[in-house]
């Protein structure tokens, strides 16, 4: 309000300035006297008219700015919650990792990239047996740690992701054929180590099966995913807690 009212008053002082110019120039051009009523009236007329005028005006641009100012703080807050929204739909709510349809976007866009690497599918053993044996509660916190493990693995070219279930999925980009195994072991290794405990405190014991691919420059996602799984699947029926990889 300051602001307009200090505007309107140097409008003001601008068009008397203007007003007394113009008079002093051109009555004495016209053989006329600027004094008395008409001194008078070249003062008064110009701030009569322009101080009210500038007012409403630098009031209404002002309001405008406002509503503009509030509209792109709107705008930007709509953006954050759109980014926010976004981002948590690609997200497995209990473990952080990316869901099935955010992992295979990904896992498209790594292979036309031409990232070569290996896939991991990743299966918890005996889960329901965790679940009917110590609770749905145990088998969620379960759930949460493979996920804290697996997120470890998250890089540029790594991914982790909650297929369904007790089903993970990782892809490390640029890990050679012959380190593959090695790396399959590892995060066997990890989670066959987790400590985890029921409510009633008793140890959980935890295993995962691993069956892994290697997958070569503009490899078909679709195609090493299924063979991934059909590792995995021996990785089953050999008897579990193992990993069976092939290039
Ligand atoms: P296998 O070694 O052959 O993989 O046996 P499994 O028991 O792990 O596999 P199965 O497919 O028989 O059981 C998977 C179980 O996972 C059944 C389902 O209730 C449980 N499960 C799926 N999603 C969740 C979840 O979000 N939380 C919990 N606690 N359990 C889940
Ligand atoms: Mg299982
Ligand atoms: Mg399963």
């Amino acid at each position: 309000m300051r602001i307009v009212i200090a505007k309107s008053l140097l409008a003001g002082l601008l068009s008397l300035l203007a007003s007394l110019a113009i008079s002093f120039t051109f009555v004495p051009m016209l053989g006329g006297e600027v004094a008395g009523a008409g001194l008078v009236m070249t003062i008064v007329c110009p701030l009569a008219i322009s101080i009210p005028a500038s007012a409403v005006l630098f009031s209404q641009s002002e309001r405008v700015r406002r509503a503009e100012a509030r509209a792109s703080d709107a705008l930007a807050k709509l953006a954050a919650a759109y980014e926010e929204l976004r981002l948590q739909s690609r997200q497995d709510g209990l473990t952080g990792l990316l869901n099935r349809s955010a992992f295979l976007e990904e896992l498209q866009l790594l292979s036309r990239q031409g990232v070569t690497g290996a896939l991991v599918f990743l299966d918890l053993d005996h889960f329901k047996s965790i679940n009917d044996r110590h609770g749905h509660a145990t088998g969620d916190e379960v759930l949460r740690r493979t996920g804290q493990i697996l997120a470890t693995y998250m890089g540029q070219f790594n991914i982790a992701g909650r297929l369904g279930g007790e089903e993970f999925a990782l892809f490390q980009g640029g890990l050679a054929v012959e380190e593959m195994s090695r790396w399959c072991e590892d995060i066997r290794e990890l989670i066959e180590g987790m400590h985890v405990r029921s409510a009633s405190r008793s140890i959980v014991s935890v295993s995962a099966s691993i069956g892994a691919i290697h997958c070569v420059s503009g490899f078909d996602p679709d195609e090493c995913l299924r063979a991934a799984d059909v590792n995995l699947y021996e990785a089953k029926s050999l008897g579990r807690n193992r990993v069976v990889s092939s290039v």
